[in-house]
């Protein structure tokens, strides 16, 4: 008779994806890390003998590890999130003025695919809540770059984050601070 499987618990904060797994691109690091922590601070302790010495370079190197691993970890929500934004708010900046028809209908493309694409999902389903009820301008440069601002002021609002000054986005994103 096949032994019964015990569910391994899952680090608190830790968000689980559609597939009911683990979703790391769903999860902020910190919320992850310890149980990467607790592993290797435990790996540590068995092979060293526990005097303070031995447990402080235990200390040490699981925080090397984790320094290590986060540079080469799968990227979490946070990361996920910045890289998106650097992507999106510069797409925008450099829109045309003036777009093609086609170039439209390819903005719109990517912009209606985050909600089905983007690998976060609670982040993608209100995401794609928010566009259904503020639907992408993408007529030109300028206002496609506003949209863009008020839409990631939605989740900085969500997240308790500090609004951005919509004014300041060519700044930001394409011309950088004035000399
Ligand atoms: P970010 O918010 O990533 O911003 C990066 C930089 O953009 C900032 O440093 C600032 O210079 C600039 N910036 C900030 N606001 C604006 C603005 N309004 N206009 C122009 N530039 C701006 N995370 C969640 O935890 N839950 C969610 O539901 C969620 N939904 C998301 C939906 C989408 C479509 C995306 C792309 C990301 C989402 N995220 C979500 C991730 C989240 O928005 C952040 O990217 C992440 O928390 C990292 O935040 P940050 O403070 O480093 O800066």
């Amino acid at each position: 008779m096949p032994e019964p499987t015990t569910a391994k618990p899952l680090a608190p904060g830790m968000i689980l994806g559609p597939d009911g797994k683990p979703c790391r691109a769903c999860t902020a690091f910190r919320n992850w890390k310890p149980a990467i922590a607790t592993r290797e601070q435990a790996r540590s302790n068995a092979s060293a003998t526990p005097s303070g010495a031995m447990t402080a370079i235990a200390a040490t190197s699981t925080s090397a590890f984790l320094q290590n691993k986060r540079a080469n970890c799968p990227p979490d929500s946070e990361e996920l999130g910045r890289a998106t934004w650097t992507f999106l708010h510069t797409t925008a900046a450099y829109y045309p003025e003036k777009p093609t028809p086609t170039q439209r209908a390819n903005m719109l493309t990517l912009l209606r695919s985050l909600p089905t694409l983007y690998p976060c999902s609670h982040c993608a389903d209100d995401f794609g809540e928010d566009i259904k009820v503020h639907p992408p301008d993408v007529s030109g440069r300028a206002s496609l770059s506003r949209w863009l601002c008020d839409r990631h002021n939605e989740v900085n609002k969500k997240l308790g984050k500090e609004s951005f000054d919509c004014a300041k986005t060519d700044e930001r994103w394409k011309d950088g601070p004035a000399d």
